[in-house]
């Protein structure tokens, strides 16, 4: 192990004997009392060193034995530690990959801020790589988003849609302009591939032979153009995916609204059918009004509204949604739906129940009631024990105004 104090966090003395990581109230930490030798020592945690010389040079600066150790402990209790070295063989490998390692060392910087585990957030986005995620639909909302999954590192990223590219489809990040009257499907794929860091990745799926047998999807995402089956999911579309256990999240911009969730955990949260049911109960004529809004009179050719900058936030959100799934935990939007409308822009989220008439069974489900039915978009991480003990040093850290978990 060569520990390193996670250069991600900003470094600042309190006062003689108080040292602050991080700046944000949600990931910093206060350590202290620090006297000035273990101030010292903690420079050498630079990833430069293994333990044997740490403990040396301890020895020599007149430290006692098992100072180097108590030290470690205590800053990997308070998540402040990475190892340059760790992480496992998938770690080596894309370390090895200089140019798509270079390219994603903020991601891999923004993990190691919220993974405590030294090696934790090499982990994760080497884990990324081995991961199937597949896009439905290649609009303003889609085509970024899937960009932005594969720029991420997620080794494969499917992008299914028909027809050709419009001119309302391009959009920076997405689609190109040269892609205009190109198969969607097609500019997808390109789009993709080209935004994967590294060369040699790209290289490697585009060999001729034989592909390999394709991963199983670790997530499905909804975005379809014309952003109705977004914000009104239909059951049916997603059957497939219920049957299977495939999470899926849904995301899309429609009149002037952008949307982002719920994540589907199926039978463990609410689905879309227990968010057309609760709907109905809400409103009885909300399936008819739903059936005549998905008839081909209202959806058209012609493009609907869908203002590029709210497209590209929600395209943004999702994946920044999807990517917390894909590393393991449970995001804001599992069970809950983000929706956000022109012109303020201010975010906000509803909770979608699990309906005791859906046949997915998320209602009688404990994990479902705990993934879908707390009550604040930060409770519903409550199913995962590592996001409970962060959620706690957060929510120390918000009562002191600053970082506050003091070790
Ligand atoms: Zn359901």
């Amino acid at each position: 192990m060569h520990p390193v104090v996670k250069p991600a966090l900003r470094r600042a003395w309190r006062d003689l004997r108080y040292v602050q990581f991080g700046m944000t109230a949600a990931h910093a930490v206060v350590m202290g009392p620090v006297d000035t030798a273990t101030g010292s020592l903690l420079s050498r945690f630079d990833g430069t060193r293994g333990l044997p010389r740490l403990r040396a040079e301890a020895r020599a600066m007149g430290l006692p034995d098992g100072h180097v150790d108590a030290l470690l402990e205590r800053l990997t209790e308070a998540g402040l530690v990475d190892d340059v070295t760790g992480g496992g063989p998938a770690v080596s490998a894309l370390r090895k990959r200089k140019e798509a390692y270079d390219r994603l060392r903020p991601d891999l910087a923004s993990l190691s801020v919220v993974h405590p585990e030294p090696g934790g957030g090499a982990a994760r986005l080497a884990a990324r790589g081995a991961m199937r995620v597949q896009v439905r639909g290649a609009g303003r909302v889609g085509a970024a988003l899937a960009a932005v999954l594969s720029a991420s590192g997620v080794g494969r990223v499917d992008v299914l849609d028909g027809g050709r590219v419009e001119p309302w489809d391009v959009a920076p990040g997405g689609l190109p302009a040269e892609a205009v009257g190109e198969r969607r499907a097609v500019s997808a794929r390109q789009l993709v591939l080209r935004s994967a860091p590294g060369r040699g990745r790209r290289t490697a799926r585009c060999s001729d032979g034989d592909p390999p047998e394709p991963p199983p999807l670790s997530l499905v995402i909804v975005t379809p153009r014309d952003g109705f089956p977004a914000y009104a999911p239909d059951p049916v579309a997603a059957e497939d995916w219920m049957a299977t256990g495939t999470p899926h999240l849904y995301a899309g911009v429609v009149e002037a609204s952008g949307v982002v969730g719920p994540l589907v955990l199926p039978g463990g949260s609410a689905c879309a059918g227990c968010l057309a049911l609760g709907r109905a109960d809400r409103d009885p004529v909300w399936p008819r009004m739903a059936a005549q809004w998905r008839t081909p009179r209202h959806r058209g050719s012609s493009p609907g509204p869908c203002d590029l900058g709210l497209a590209t936030a929600v395209a943004g959100m999702a994946a920044s949604h999807a990517l917390s799934f894909l590393d393991g935990e449970l995001p804001a939007c599992t069970g809950t739906r983000w929706e956000v409308s022109l012109p303020l822009l201010e975010w906000r989220s509803r909770r979608i129940r699990p309906h005791r008439d859906c046949p997915c069974g998320a209602a009688g489900q404990t994990e479902g009631e705990r993934a879908s039915g707390a009550g604040t978009p930060h409770d519903t991480m409550a199913g995962a024990a590592a996001s409970t003990e962060r959620f706690r040093m957060t929510d120390a850290a918000r009562q002191l105004g600053i970082g506050g978990a003091h070790v």
